[in-house]
């Protein structure tokens, strides 16, 4: 072989894209990372969000740059430009939508996999046995076999679609690879609850199978779907010719946190022979908590469960996972053989089942590293304590938003997640309201459509939030309800 001079350093050749001084790169990163260190830390005395300024949205619409800057004047645009203009949602008082806030930890995380720039669609190297490792504990934590497969995807919306995907092709046989929805003799449905989140439908629209064919059953006053009209849709549609494959049960709704009837709907699934798959996006990680854990009885027993480590495992953006029974089903829907992913039994290409065999993505980073360091470092139970602290203070915030005569809690409080309105407000009003809070800089509520009607809604997902913040928020919203003229 020939020689390779191991003392040379890179950046000294001019030609590629390393520093050519590494001792002012070391010494500006440190900078940066200090700098970030303390914007986590000092969170909570600063806007929970700012609209970025015309300065801002100026600096972000210019032509490719074809000469370097330095180093320097980049970092500082991402100090005046970037840093203070971010989503919001590391501040304890972001409570729209559901939220993860990250933890320093995870920002070192994201560090190290791209610093080593892990490539995780396969090949035989550490990041694939990181990767092992989260399935090996997300099937000890749900309840599921030795031999379930698992795999991370941007988020709970695509772990959902490959759900369905595998479902489909377990209903159909694997031949319908080739051959797509032509060997279908009927129509396959589906069924989840009305309260599920949008991305089911659009599953449905993006296998093929149409989200016409996703039957929307009817929800109780708490939320749940209505096993009684589950099973009456299913018997319908068989009579009907229609095939049903696949029941789709929410762990905690995207609207009120609300837990399907998850025994029974796997009770249905194996009387009727149909997939059952569980949008565990919010909810699933809850059984970190052993206090919480008992509500989301009957997900062991699912065929397959969809969550989110960026919510409230609090794993910095994205590190959706998907979690499969039956291994074999689901490298049965993905795995395809090319002459440049052929395995060996030995060197880089070893490994029987690679990541990129279990979904679309070939090229895909190492989203298990930060999901490992965060579990590592914080341990299941602390997790597991600070999601069952927000259930906790979802309960104190309604409460105390229930001190003022004019609002009135909306859903009942089954997680984390609170929605309210105000009693003869017409729904701009209460959209002004919001919008008004979220410009204020204090706090970030945003709304949602409850039975038709609009209502606020606060989803405590965040690990910094005390019960101070929410009574800070509580008198913030009174006083601007009061300006508004809510008396
Ligand atoms: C957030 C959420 C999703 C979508 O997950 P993403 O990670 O945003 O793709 C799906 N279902 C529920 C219940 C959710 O809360």
């Amino acid at each position: 072989m020939p020689k390779i001079d191991k003392n040379a350093s890179s950046g000294a050749s001019g030609s590629d894209l390393d520093p050519t001084d590494w001792a002012e790169f070391r010494a500006l990163a440190h900078d940066l990372l200090d700098d970030l260190i303390t914007h986590i830390e000092t969170v909570r005395q600063k806007p929970v969000w700012q609209k970025p300024t015309a300065e801002v949205r100026a600096r972000f619409s210019r032509s490719l740059p074809h000469a370097p800057n330095a180093l320097s004047t980049v970092f500082d645009d991402v100090r005046a430009h970037i840093m203070p203009f971010a989503t919001g949602n590391l501040h304890p008082l972001f409570m729209g939508w559901v939220h993860g806030a990250g933890t320093p930890v995870g920002m070192i995380a994201e560090l190290v996999a791209a610093g080593l720039n892990l490539n995780c669609g396969g090949r035989d190297h550490v990041g694939i046995d990181v990767e092992r490792q989260i399935v090996l504990w997300m099937r000890e934590a749900l309840g599921y076999p030795a031999d379930a497969s698992g795999l991370f995807v941007t988020g709970s919306s695509m772990a959902n679609f490959l759900a369905l995907i595998i479902a489909k092709i377990e209903a159909l046989g694997p031949l319908s690879r080739e051959t797509g929805l032509r060997s279908a003799d009927h129509a396959l449905v589906a069924y989840t609850s009305s309260e599920a989140h949008g991305c089911i439908a659009q599953a449905m629209q993006l296998s093929g199978l149409g989200s016409a064919n996703l039957r929307t059953i009817a929800v109780d006053s708490l939320g749940r779907m209505r096993s009684d009209e589950l099973r009456a849709q299913i018997a319908r549609d068989r009579a009907q010719g229609f095939l049903p494959f696949l029941i789709v049960g929410t762990a905690g709704t995207v609207n009120t946190g609300a837990i399907d009837p998850l025994e029974d709907l796997a009770a249905i699934a194996s009387e009727e022979n149909l997939w059952f798959h569980v949008d565990g996006a919010i909810g699933a990680l809850a059984t970190f908590s052993p206090e919480l854990r008992s509500l989301f009885s009957g997900l062991e027993k699912s065929d397959s469960v969809a969550l989110d480590f960026h919510k409230w495992g609090h794993v910095p953006y994205d590190a959706g996972f998907l979690l499969v029974r039956d291994g074999t089903a689901h490298k049965r829907a993905f795995a395809q053989s090319a002459a440049y992913l052929q395995r060996a039994d030995r060197g880089l290409a070893a490994g029987e089942t690679w990541p990129c065999d279990l979904g679309p993505d070939l090229s895909r980073g190492c989203r298990a590293l930060k999901t490992w360091m965060t579990i590592e470092v914080l341990g299941a139970d602390r997790i597991g304590r600070s999601i069952a602290q927000t259930c906790a203070l979802a309960r104190h915030l309604a409460e105390r938003l229930q001190g003022h005569p004019m609002i009135e809690i909306k859903a009942p409080v089954a997680l984390n997640i609170v929605c309210f309105g105000i009693r003869g407000a017409r729904p701009e009003m209460l959209r002004e309201l919001i919008l008004d809070v979220q410009e204020s800089g204090t706090a970030a509520p945003s709304w949602t459509m409850l039975n038709g009607e609009l209502v606020a809604r606060c989803a405590i997902v965040n690990h910094r939030t005390t019960s101070a913040d929410l009574d800070g928020f509580v008198s913030a919203l009174f006083e601007r309800m009061s300006e508004l003229g809510f008396e």
